[in-house]
C-alpha cells in the first residue's frame, strides 16, 4: 500500500499516471488529503477510481483519540491515535501572531532526558513524514482554524528520525502543500550533534532550537544522556557551524529545575558559555527558560517566577536576550508525554482487568 501523503503533488501525479488517471485527477485528490477529508468523500473523484484507490493507497491520518481544551485560553491538548493503534500528542496555541502546532516526531523517545515523560518507555517508533504533516492536517480540521506556525516539541527527538522529519520539511513548505513558510518552523533538538551538521547541509530556513538545560558537562550529563556522547563543545561548535551556514538565528532552551541548575551562579556560567562558544560571529542569542513541569516519575521539583525572572535579567545584563516561556493552557498542557503515558496506563490497566475476568 502506497502512503501518498507523503509524497509531494509531482510524485502523486506519477502515481495516478501509472494508474492511467490523468493530471487534474491528482490534483484533486492532493486537495482533498490536505483537508483531511477521507477517500470515501472525496465527491468530485468518480467512485470508481475511489474504489480502486482503496487498493492501492494507505491512510496514515492521525485521529483524535483525545482532547483537552483549556477554560483559561483554549489552548488544545490532541492525543492523536495512528494506524497501528500507537498515541502521540500535539498542542495547538493560539498567540498573536497566529495559530501554532506542537508536534510530535516519533512515538516514544529513546534520548532518555530526565525531566521528561516522553521517553519513559523508551521509542516506539519513528512517525512517518505524512503522520507528521496529518498532525497538523486533523488539528485544522478539528479546529476549523489554519495553523501557521509549527514547533517540532512533542514527542521524541527529530534530528532522530531524520530522513523522515527532512521529507516533512519539504512537505510542509511546499506552495503545492500546505505551504507554511519555513521562517515559522522551529524544530528542537537534545543535541545529536552529526545530525546538526546534516541539517545546515539541508538549508531549510527554519529557526534551531537547542534543548541545552545545563552549562557544565556534569550537570548536563546527569540529566541528558545524550552528553556523553556529544558534550557541550562539541554540540556548541555543531551550533556555531550551524549559524555560519545557514544564517539562521538559534534559540537555546534551559529547563529550570529546583536545585540543580537554577542558581543566579548558573545563570552567569550559561551566559559566559554562548558568549564565548559565538564570540566574533555576531550572532544574536537568545534563551528560553521554561520552568521545569513536575512529573511524578521524574522527582524534578519547579522553582518560583520571581527565580525564573532573575534568572532572565542577569542573561540580559550581559548582552543576550532571555524570556522565560509564558505557559499557554495550565490547565491542561501538563508535561510533554503526560497524556499518552496515563493512555498507556489506562489501556493496560483495561488489558489486565479482561484478563481477569
Ligand atoms: S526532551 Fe525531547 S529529546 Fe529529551 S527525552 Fe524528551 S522528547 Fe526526547
Amino acid at each position: 500500500m502506497i502512503d501518498t501523503l507523503s509524497m509531494n503533488t509531482a510524485q502523486v501525479k506519477e502515481l495516478f499516471a501509472s494508474l492511467g488517471e490523468p493530471a487534474f485527477r491528482a490534483t484533486q485528490y492532493v486537495g482533498w488529503q490536505l483537508k483531511g477529508v477521507p477517500l470515501s468523500e472525496m465527491t468530485n473523484l468518480p467512485k470508481s477510481l475511489r474504489e480502486r484507490l482503496a487498493t492501492v493507497v494507505t491512510d496514515t491520518l492521525p485521529r483524535v483519540e483525545r482532547k483537552l481544551v483549556s477554560s483559561i485560553d483554549g489552548t488544545v491538548k490532541y492525543l492523536f491515535r495512528l494506524y497501528d493503534a500507537e498515541v502521540i500528542e500535539s498542542v495547538f496555541m493560539r498567540y498573536k501572531h497566529g495559530n501554532t502546532l506542537c508536534i510530535s516526531c516519533e512515538v516514544g523517545c529513546p534520548m532518555g532526558c530526565r525531566f521528561c515523560a516522553s521517553t519513559l518507555g523508551g521509542k516506539v517508533r519513528d512517525l512517518l513524514p505524512s503522520e507528521m504533516l496529518g498532525q497538523i492536517i486533523a488539528a485544522e480540521r478539528d479546529s476549523g482554524e489554519r495553523i501557521s506556525n509549527v514547533v517540532m516539541m512533542g514527542i521524541g527527538e527529530p534530528l532522530d528520525n531524520f530522513d523522515n522529519v527532512c521529507t516533512f520539511l519539504r512537505l510542509v513548505g511546499d506552495p503545492e502543500g500546505l505551504n507554511i513558510g519555513y521562517r515559522h518552523i522551529s524544530l528542537s533538538t537534545c543535541g545529536v550533534v552529526p545530525r546538526i551538521y546534516d541539517l545546515a547541509k539541508e538549508a531549510f530556513p527554519i529557526t534551531l532550537s537547542i534543548s541545552l538545560h545545563a552549562s557544565d558537562d556534569e550537570a548536563r550529563s546527569s540529566i541528558m544522556p545524550v552528553n556523553r556522547k556529544w558534550n557541550i563543545q562539541a554540540l556548541l561548535d555543531a551550533c556555531v557551524f550551524y549559524y555560519k551556514t545557514t544564517g539562521r538565528r538559534i534559540s537555546f532552551e534551559y529547563t529550570l529545575i529546583a536545585g540543580k541548575n537554577d542558581t543566579e551562579a548558573d545563570a552567569r556560567a550559561l551566559g559566559r558559555l554562548l558568549k564565548d562558544a559565538f564570540r566574533d560571529t555576531g550572532a544574536p542569542l537568545h534563551v528560553n527558560l521554561i520552568r521545569v513541569n513536575e512529573v511524578v516519575e521524574t522527582g524534578m521539583r519547579q522553582g518560583t517566577v520571581e527565580g525564573a525572572n532573575r534568572f532572565a535579567d542577569i542573561l540580559c545584563h550581559m548582552g543576550l536576550s532571555a524570556t522565560v516561556r509564558r505557559r499557554l493552557g495550565s490547565d491542561v498542557n501538563a508535561a510533554c508525554g503526560q497524556l499518552r503515558r496515563s493512555e498507556i496506563r489506562e489501556r493496560s490497566q483495561a488489558k489486565e482487568k479482561v484478563e481477569h475476568e
